[in-house]
């Protein structure tokens, strides 16, 4: 009896997980598996609060300016780096880094992940050659470093300011600033850091068998002062009521969604991926002597009044990054929009990559997406508002003069023909075409919000159709178009890049997120759009690498996920799986949805399938695990999906509850209704799910 009385409380212990630490369900590690020919994620095990201004990783990297800082299958620890990267390809700006050793030199230690903790809250790692433990803890704006060393004559804990930066230690304070960057900042930049010890930094000392050693560690990208000011975030405070607060504030964050019923690996994932939604863009503001925000302004290179957010790209994540926060933390990006405007305010150009400045990658002009999606929430004030749409008519007739992703370059081209053509010397110009189209919709939705004059309106709405300027009728496909009105000859669908970023004319067809009905037309009704949207399946992953010269890793990602011509490891696929919504075989896309959901995410260190990109991978896991995806923000709508578990719960903003309810495993759903009324053309209104109730999938 006692036997199965062990058994049956074990078997509760399973069924119901201890939710009251969401954030134990997540590991840092996933997407770390990855190099630059081949990407499961592209991350680094971030140690943070969400949306710190300041992360801290463990770096494995032998250079200090390798963008690829950890990374799984490396054996040696180099240091621990307070890290501002979104992205190994855009790599880090303000770091320096600490290393503890024993002994005359340090040159990396070997670990291993059996000895490593990694959760957001929290790491630990045993270095086994100098037989140190680190543990690090996180606040927004500074942490707490805990060294535990052996007995040892020849101990030391080295800071490094990176190339060109200083260091000085005075007793137990020690001070120094990190000037590195990548571009994006102004002359004069500096993170100023600070740190209190207590043993002496730089130098060396005995230790006793056991002796932790307790570092107090905040940086400034204002001033040396405010550096202090920020220390007092962590100084003094033991180093477990560090780490109990930051995880408090993860499992606050995490816990605005509750999903239950999946299985323990489902989970793990869910809330992997919403840790990985909910640090970027990251807070670049801080907070003055008079308890309000300031920050340094990387566009003006003053320090000036008010948020800022940065490290994000807004190519990849206006898709569902945005929308996420949009609807579960609006607080977030109501800063995040006071930002842009502020922005607006210090130069003439709002960012499409931000880090943390304008930087030069990437295409589109998709802060208009980012603005009119909270706009048209209802999170942006009037004020601001009325700044953020002067700037993006700005962007609309001007490039940027130093970084060309920012403003529309080709913008002469596409104003007055139409389209950006082929044969001019503007690369990717079918990809910038057709999101300056939807970019050009969604300033359209801003101008109504402001209820400017109707033809300014009709201007945007007008120039909104322009991606069909691109769509090639005789192949059913978006194709590169001759300034002479003739198609570009030859033509491969297969071509990666060329008129295209990153992909090819089967990834990039879809991309008329604010008109599936008219793109249906254009290819000859629903049964051939079905067709066409079938065959990105059918045919084999084969390519056309010359434009680049060699095989790009998003390349290699579509390959090896083995579905055909899908790239779900790349953002202009991501939304596509949803378009079978508008057809009469929705099917087919939740079988789709699934099998992505089950095959090409885990919570292991190669969970993704391509570049997580600052959350936006995530993004669409969160979404499609709900049952639900935007694929046109600023449309007010979700397109349906096919939920992963039988229940999921959101708290919105307000107090109320949306309950997600799936009757059965799916994945295949045939009714969906939202409190008790059946939802029509597969979709759901958004302001209808924030009143909250039951979304039930049968
Ligand atoms: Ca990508």
């Amino acid at each position: 009896m006692k036997r199965y009385l062990a058994i049956l409380l074990l078997l509760a212990a399973c069924a119901k997980p201890a939710q009251e630490h969401l954030s134990d369900y997540v590991s840092t590690l996933v997407g770390t598996q990855s190099d630059w020919s081949f990407s499961t994620g592209n991350t680094y095990p971030a140690i943070a609060v969400p949306w710190g201004m300041n992360f801290w990783t463990p770096v494995t990297a032998e250079r200090e300016e390798d963008g690829w800082a950890y990374q799984y299958d490396k054996h040696r620890i180099t240091g621990f780096k307070q890290t501002h990267q979104p992205s190994p390809w855009i790599n880090d700006y303000g770091a320096f880094s600490i290393m503890p050793f024993t002994g005359d030199e340090d040159s990396g230690s070997f670990f291993s992940h059996k000895s490593e903790e990694a959760r957001p809250y929290y790491y630990k790692v045993y270095l086994a050659d100098y037989d140190i433990t680190v543990e690090i803890t996180p606040t927004e704006r500074a942490a707490v470093m805990r060294v535990t060393f052996p007995e040892n004559e020849n101990a030391r804990i080295k800071i490094n300011p990176f190339n060109g930066g200083e260091v000085r230690t005075d007793g137990e304070w020690t001070r120094g600033y990190s000037v590195q960057n990548h571009g994006g900042v102004q002359e004069g930049f500096r993170n100023y850091f600070v740190i209190k010890a207590d043993v002496p930094l730089q130098e060396r000392f005995a230790t006793t068998r056991g002796q932790v050693a307790t570092l107090y560690i905040a940086s400034s990208f204002i001033s040396d002062e405010q550096a202090l000011r920020n220390l007092a975030e962590v100084l003094d405070r033991p180093f477990d009521d560090v780490r109990d607060a930051a995880q408090v504030s993860w499992d606050e964050v995490l816990g605005r969604v509750r999903v239950s019923g999946g299985t323990l690996e489902q989970i793990r994932t869910f809330y992997s991926c919403l840790y990985r939604s909910t640090l970027f863009p990251r807070k670049f503001y801080e907070i003055g002597a008079d308890g309000q925000p300031v920050h340094y302004s990387p566009y003006s290179g003053k320090v000036e009044p008010g948020y800022l957010y940065t490290d994000t790209g807004f190519w990849d994540t206006f898709r569902a990054l945005f929308p996420l926060l949009n609807l579960i933390y609006p607080d977030i990006n109501a800063e995040i929009q006071s930002g842009l405007a502020n922005v607006a305010r210090e130069n003439a150009f709002l960012p499409e990559w931000a880090s943390p400045g304008h930087r030069d990658c990437m295409i589109g002009n998709n802060s208009a997406s980012v603005v009119a999606d909270a706009a048209v929430q209802g999170i942006t004030s009037h004020e601001d508002l009325e700044v953020l749409y002067k700037a993006l008519v700005h962007g609309t007739e001007n490039v940027h003069p130093d970084v060309s992703s920012s403003g529309r370059k080709g913008y002469e081209y596409y104003n007055s023909l139409g389209y950006i053509p082929y044969d001019v010397d503007v690369k990717e110009n079918v990809a910038r075409t057709l999101e300056y189209a939807y970019d050009d919709w969604c300033i359209a939705q801003i101008a109504r919000i402001l209820k400017r004059p109707q033809d300014e309106i009709d201007l945007y709405l007008s120039r909104s159709g322009n991606w069909r300027n691109v769509f090639d009728p005789a192949v059913r496909l978006m194709r590169g178009r001759n300034a002479d009105g003739g198609f570009q000859e030859p033509f491969s669908s297969y071509k990666w890049g060329d008129a295209f970023t990153e992909g090819n004319a089967w990834h990039y067809t879809w991309s008329v997120f604010h008109d599936v009905p008219g793109l249906i037309r254009e290819m000859g009704g629903e049964e051939m759009f079905t067709q066409m949207l079938d065959s990105v399946f059918k045919v084999p992953p084969i390519y056309d690498d010359s434009a680049y010269g060699y095989r790009i890793h998003e390349i290699s990602e579509m390959q090896t996920a083995n579905m055909g011509n899908y790239a779900h490891g790349n953002q202009p696929s991501q939304h596509m799986l949803y378009l079978y919504g508008w057809t009469s075989e929705a099917w087919k896309g939740q079988m789709h949805i699934r099998e992505t959901m089950d095959r090409l995410y885990s919570a292991d260190p190669d969970g993704y399938c391509g570049d997580e990109d600052n959350g936006q991978t995530s993004a669409w896991y969160i979404f499609s695990a709900l049952g639900f995806y935007p694929v046109c923000p600023a449309s007010g709508k979700y397109i349906i999906g096919t939920p992963l578990f039988p229940k999921a719960e959101i708290t919105l903003p307000g107090g109320k509850t949306l309950v997600i309810k799936a009757s059965c495993p799916g994945p295949v759903f045939k009714t969906v209704t939202l409190n008790g009324k059946s939802l029509r053309n597969n979709s759901v209104e958004i302001s209808h799910l924030k009143e909250g109730g039951t979304l039930r999938f049968r």
